[in-house]
């Protein structure tokens, strides 16, 4: 199935300047900043000695950035690269777990360069509590990754959920984590920010209601879902979930395209990914 062939267009943000919202952005290069390094929730599929595998792939950590370090890099990076357009917070851990970091890396940069888009990924765990500010330092871009609609799913899917310094585990954490990414998801709509859904396909799991994720994403407002394959990680419990193919991956992707569009050219990359969408230095 060539999905290009129908979603070559796809073009969810008006600047035209992020390569992960626009096809046609493909030339503007964007670059993660490593200064995230603890989690908030444990995914079944994620060790934490790797990346997060909401947008990298595992087997390599990243060094982590202090705020000043992380601005220092962009720096030298944005001299290097002028047509870098986005800034982004992708781990390796969760960007709303590491608040401060987070806040003052967005601060500095913003302080620097009034004009690079700033993008954030996340849990959602933290997403309501700190959409607002998130607004304010100038976060129009946000991915939330969903994996499920369902408590009883969620609960296979997460260890645990830590919350305010609580643990909760079971479907008792499911439903904690659920709200609150949902309820992140529909605040951000009717704000100035382009929300995307990533929903990790784990086979045996939530493949049988992939479209109902879809659906609720669109419901919400999010302008876009992103299906990734699951890469299986050494020593989780989901080591040895088989993986999706490629054209299942493709099948599902294109029987959503009626609910909302797909993100077709994600490369699923590292927590410290520099460069163009194809040409990023983290991608094998
Ligand atoms: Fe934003 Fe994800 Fe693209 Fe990074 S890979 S720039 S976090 S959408
Ligand atoms: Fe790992 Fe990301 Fe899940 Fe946290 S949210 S456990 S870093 S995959």
């Amino acid at each position: 199935i060539r999905l290009k062939d129908h979603n070559s267009d796809i073009t969810i943000d008006k600047n035209e300047k992020h390569p992960c919202f626009t096809a046609k952005a493909h030339d503007y290069a964007r670059m993660h900043l490593p200064v995230a390094p603890k989690c908030n929730i444990q995914c079944n599929y994620c060790h934490r000695k790797y990346d997060c595998n909401n947008e990298s792939r595992p087997g390599v950590t990243s060094d982590i950035l202090t705020p000043k370090e992380a601005l220092h890099k962009y720096i030298e990076i944005k001299k290097k690269m002028p047509n870098l357009s986005v800034v982004g917070i992708a781990g390796p851990g969760d960007a709303l777990a590491n608040w401060e970091n987070t806040k003052e890396t967005l601060r500095y940069i913003r302080a620097y360069d009034k004009d690079i888009v700033f993008c954030l990924s996340t849990n959602g765990l933290k997403l309501r509590k700190y959409a607002d500010q998130l607004i304010e330092l100038g976060v129009t871009h946000i991915t939330v990754t969903i994996n499920t609609i369902y408590e009883d799913v969620a609960a296979k899917i997460y260890k645990y959920i830590r919350y305010d310094g609580k643990k909760y585990f079971g479907v008792e954490g499911a439903r904690l984590l659920l709200e609150e990414q949902w309820a992140g998801v529909a605040y951000l709509e009717d704000k100035d920010v382009l929300t995307k859904v990533n929903v990790v396909y784990l086979k045996g799991i939530n493949d049988d209601h992939i479209d109902k994720i879809v659906e609720k994403a669109e419901a919400m407002g999010a302008s876009v879902t992103n299906i990734m394959g699951h890469i299986p990680v050494a020593d989780t419990p989901f080591e040895v979930l088989e993986q999706a193919t490629k054209e299942e991956i493709t099948q599902v992707r294109l029987d959503n395209m009626g609910t909302l569009p797909q993100m077709l050219h994600c490369n699923q990359c590292r927590a410290d990914a520099v460069g163009k969408l194809g040409g990023c230095r983290s991608v094998s």
